[in-house]
């Protein structure tokens, strides 16, 4: 892989540069929802009424509700309930158990959330099992009110002022919970904001969201203040190329990551759901070797890695199972073992052995093959 030229402008030097494995050229993957509904707290509320006006300015109509539930989601099946309810967005106000924030170690401080659902399908998708009902994507319209609500947390936070490596960064918010924050600002608005919101604070805190996809071209130029890490999901091609439906390619993904950092951002990889698949070394390395691209010659660079293996709950497997029953995801309680998390709450991780290996393997090669990389946790 060549070196990246030196590029102290910010003029963008696209990753497929870097690489020499040109991405298709296309415009950023945009998604476009079926059906938009808001309802009547909602435009109460001039987020809301900045979402509507933004979503009808695509042309996009948008459906006004009468009362403050969402209807006619469920279909005959469970997959067209499914499909419908992946292709909706909806314009709601934050329910109020979201306004009280939770910490959510090892990640961040505190969860902020700013929308919930997402309109990829990952075969693996983290949402499965802990949101209830059809997987409607919801955008929130009180954000004024959940940003100005943030103040109250800060100081507060155990993850960040516990953490060597983390060091610097003041109380952290993570926005990407619940949603993939980028797969919807073109719709919302919302993630420009609280990066101007951050960018403007006067106090140390950090907002920080994980992603996979690459639509960056309202986020360069921001007042970020460098208080704001965008990290970017990423794995092995088979894993990422089979499992991953429409979300940007890995390469976008590495190019947006690119762009970002040269534009002063903290930015971040989150290596996740790592899994030892066939040859797993072979294509986790060339992940390694193209994320070293991405970053080559940006200045002031500041990179986070973040290391999650495979893992699933009896919840999110029978989730999963229901919304892509054809899947090839390896879901096999008798190969993993049981981890009991807080109230007794069970999932199945790998071996002991296995995490070994795949831990030693990632710890000495991400080290070797992007040094710029900060370790923040492997689970
Ligand atoms: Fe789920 Fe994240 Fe994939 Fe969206 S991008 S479907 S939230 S795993």
């Amino acid at each position: 892989v060549p070196a990246a030229p030196h590029d102290a402008s910010g003029e963008r030097v696209a990753i497929r540069d870097l690489t020499g494995l040109a991405p298709p050229a296309r415009p950023a993957r945009r998604w476009t929802p079926r059906r938009v509904v808001v309802t009547p707290a909602a435009v109460d509320h001039p987020h809301g009424r900045r979402i509507v006006d933004r979503i009808e300015g695509l042309g996009i109509e948008v459906e006004r509700l009468r009362a403050n539930r969402l209807v006619g989601v469920r279909g005959e099946t469970e997959r067209e309930t499914y499909a419908r309810a992946k292709s909706t967005l909806a314009i709601v106000v934050s329910p109020p158990s979201r306004r009280a924030l939770q910490s959510i170690a090892p990640s961040a401080d505190w969860r902020a959330d700013l929308a919930e659902g997402c309109p990829a399908h990952c075969q693996y998708c983290y949402l499965a099992g802990s949101l209830s009902g059809p997987p409607v994507t919801r955008v929130y319209a009180d954000l004024d009110d959940i940003l100005a609500g943030l103040a109250d947390y800060v100081g507060r936070g155990t993850v960040t002022s516990r953490s060597a490596a983390r060091a610097g960064e003041g109380t952290t918010f993570e926005a990407s919970c619940y949603t993939d924050p980028l797969a919807l600002e073109h719709l919302t608005g919302s993630w420009r904001r609280a990066v101007e919101h951050f960018g403007a604070w006067d106090a140390p805190v950090q907002l920080r969201w994980t992603t996979k996809y690459a639509d960056v071209d309202t986020f360069v130029g921001l007042p970020h203040a460098r208080r704001t890490r965008v990290r970017f999901s990423v794995n092995a091609a088979p894993i990422s190329d089979r499992l991953e439906g429409g979300t940007a390619t890995v390469l976008e993904r590495l190019d947006a990551l690119r762009r970002l950092a040269l534009d002063g951002y903290p930015v971040g990889l989150t290596i996740a759901p790592i899994m030892p698949t066939p040859n797993w070394r072979e294509h986790y390395g060339v992940l390694l070797d193209r994320v070293r691209a991405a970053v080559a010659g940006v200045d002031g660079l500041d990179l986070s890695a973040e290391l999650i293996t495979h893992r699933f709950t009896p919840g999110s497997k029978e989730v999963l199972l229901g919304w892509y029953p054809r899947t090839r995801l390896e879901m096999d309680e008798q190969s993993r073992r049981r981890r009991f998390g807080r109230f007794g709450a069970v999932k199945y991780v790998y071996q002991p052995d296995v995490m070994t290996e795949l831990r030693t393997w990632f710890e000495r090669e991400l080290t070797t093959r992007v040094p710029a990389a900060r370790m923040l946790y492997w689970t």
